[in-house]
């Protein structure tokens, strides 16, 4: 589960989360959505400590995130990300993308890794570009690529900050359906999305941010079909 209670976090004096509360259940499925530069970004990072908070408390299965390395090191093998633009290393293959943490911070002995790499590239359904290079993919492949990365780590939580916003229109959907095959499975998940589609399709709960507040949350129905503030109706306006 993550806990976030009542997480403030300032860029200088630029207030980008006020007073932000957020549960996730283990095996919840979160889609966090609101206008460009309402802070969804900066809370995801802050999730797994790529951003650090200033007051409040980011609690993720039970270890408060804090400068304690300890904590840091934990919540780095337990908490998956992948990133708009897809942060694979292009002087690396594919396969050695995913081996790379495994056998770096897990110790795992090269032959395993490899094995679970290969486990969840034929997962994402393309072991076939086990020996390519990124800049050899698509971007939709290189996006799953990304995800297959992340799970060899086996975290417990997925954070995906608008997995598809960079991609093409066609490449879109193999990208969410390979992240509702996750979902299927169970996997705890925040998603930065506007692909209301998508939202209505695999999130029990979608929350609506803006100017680095949590203003309405409630199921993909009550948040898209009966909004409650002027802000979120304004903002569904716009994307829907
Ligand atoms: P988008 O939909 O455009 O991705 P967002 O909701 O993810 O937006 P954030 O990236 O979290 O928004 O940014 C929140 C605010 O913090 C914005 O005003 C942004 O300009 C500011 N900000 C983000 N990162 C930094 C940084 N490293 N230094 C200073 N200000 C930042
Ligand atoms: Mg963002």
């Amino acid at each position: 589960a993550i806990v976030l209670d009542k997480v403030n976090k300032w860029y200088g004096s630029l207030h980008v989360l006020r007073d932000v509360c957020l549960t996730v259940a283990a095996q919840e499925r979160v889609v966090v959505c609101g206008p460009s530069g309402s802070g969804k970004s900066t809370m995801i990072r802050c999730i797994n400590r790529l951003e650090t908070h200033q007051e409040g408390r980011i609690i993720v299965d039970g270890t408060e995130l804090t400068d304690d390395l300890h904590a840091l090191d934990t919540i780095r093998r337990e908490v998956g990300m992948v990133f708009q633009s897809f942060n694979l290393f292009p002087h690396l293959t594919i396969l050695e993308n995913c081996t790379l943490a495994p056998m770096r911070v897990r110790k795992m002995p090269r032959r395993e890794a490899e094995a679970l790499a290969m486990g969840y590239l034929e997962r994402v359904r393309i072991p076939e570009q086990a020996g390519k290079y990124p800049g050899q993919l698509s971007g939709g492949q290189q996006q799953r690529v990304a995800i297959a990365r992340a799970l060899c780590m086996k975290p417990r939580i997925m954070l995906f900050d608008e997995p598809t916003s960079a991609l093409d229109p066609e490449m879109i959907k193999e990208v969410l359906d390979t992240i509702i095959g996750l979902a299927d499975d169970g996997m705890t998940m925040v998603c930065v999305t506007h692909e209301m589609g998508f939202a209505r399709q695999v999130a029990h709960r979608v929350v609506f941010m803006d100017r680095g507040e949590v203003v309405e949350s409630g199921t993909p129905g009550e948040v898209f079909e009966a909004p409650k503030t002027e802000r979120l109706r304004g903002f569904l306006g716009q994307v829907l």
